[in-house]
Order: structure tokens, then sequence, then C-alpha cells
């Protein structure tokens, strides 16, 4: 069990937690529109998070329509990349987060972003965040998105902390799967698209009712 004093770092997921969430089931809507435009079964993706979406429609397609494979990828991948960039152009971290951030870097612990957003999206929200964050990796950073554990495992390294001597927060399901998959410390926030049922299902040891919180809560 971690010393929930001091711990080595703490693991943020972005949009949902450090800020709002941008508008992800219109992204995955406008998503499974294009697929079904290029002729992908629906049951090759249902249930499946938005990139991978992307990922099993255009491994469908390579098998049964070679040709459509790279431009249904192509148009897909641009339309959530427009989406993100639109709904991150007028989105700014929560209030408070900053100087929470900040007072958590002075008790020595190191701070890290892991998240699905593109990386041009987390730099339009948080363009000051080098000030306050020592690792951040986004969806252009790593090959394996969360749940895949190693995406967090990626960031931890960078910060050389240890999985079960650190903290994930963040709204979704995911980050919870992907940070007990380490177990590591998974704290639920309610500020993106979960309660704190689902979140306690998907692994969270702890909820708070947002980050902000999160420097109180470890005192
Ligand atoms: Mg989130």
């Amino acid at each position: 069990m971690i010393e929930l004093e001091s711990p080595e770092a703490v693991l943020f997921d972005f949009d949902g937690t450090l800020a709002p969430n941008l508008d992800l089931a219109d992204m995955r809507r406008q998503v499974v529109d294009l697929t079904i435009a290029a002729g992908v079964p629906e049951e090759i993706y249902t249930g499946l998070y938005i990139i991978e979406v992307i990922e099993a429609g255009a491994a469908w397609l390579d098998k049964n329509n070679t040709a459509q494979a790279t431009h249904y990828q192509h148009s897909a991948n641009q339309r959530i990349l427009e989406l993100e960039l639109n709904a991150a152009a007028a989105t700014q971290v929560f209030p408070g987060v900053k100087n929470m951030l900040s007072q958590l870097r002075q008790r020595g612990i190191s701070i890290g972003i892991v998240t699905r957003n593109c990386r041009a999206a987390i730099e339009a929200v948080f363009p000051d965040r080098e000030q306050f964050v020592d690792a951040v990796h986004a969806r252009d950073d790593v090959v394996h998105l969360k749940p895949d554990p190693r995406h967090l495992l990626c960031n931890l390294q960078a910060l050389n902390a240890r999985p079960n001597r650190s903290i994930m927060v963040g709204d979704g399901a995911l980050d919870m799967q992907a940070g007990k998959a380490l177990n590591m410390h998974c704290i639920g926030v309610l500020t993106g698209s979960n309660d704190s049922a689902a979140l306690r299902n998907a692994g969270a040891n702890q909820i708070l009712t947002d980050c902000i919180s999160l420097h109180d809560a470890l005192r």
C-alpha cells in the first residue's frame, strides 16, 4: 500500500480530469458515421473506444477492400483531430488546477499527464504546462494507449517513479483499469464522464469530487 502522504508521482488523465471534457460523444458518432459509410460491419467496432474503432475499421478494410483502408483511416483520424482542436481552442484547465499542481510539486511529487487526447490539444488547452508538469504522454507519444497499462508505464519511467508508490487520477473507467493493472493507488474524480459507482467498479480506491481537492486529500 502506498504512503499516500508522500507518493513518488501523481499521474493525471487530461480531459474530464484537469480540464473539461472535449466532446467525445459527438466525436465517436462522427467516426462511426464514417466507418458505416466505408462499409465496415457493425460487429467489427461495437463497444470499442474511438481510436480503436478506427484501428479495427482500417484493419477490416485492409483485408476486404484495401484501396479504401488508407483513405478511411486518414479521414477518420483527420476528423477527430479537427473536432479535438476545435473543442480545445475553447477550453482551459479547471480553475485551481495550476495551484494544486504547484503545491504537489513543492512537496517533491513528480507530475505526469497520460491522455488519449492528441498532443496539439493539450498544448492548446494547457499552453504553460511545462511550468507545472514533468512529463506528458499524449496519443501521439505512445504506441499502446490506456487502458493498456504500458501508456502509464512510459510516463512513470520518464518520472523515474515506481507504480506501486504512485497515484493515478482520472474520470474514466480506463484510467482506473490501467492504474489498477500496475497496482497504483487509483483516485476517481467526478468532473468527467463517470459517477462514483462506475469508477469504483473500474478499480478506484478512492473518489474525489474533483482533482483540486487532491492536495488536501494527501495531507
Ligand atoms: Mg478523461
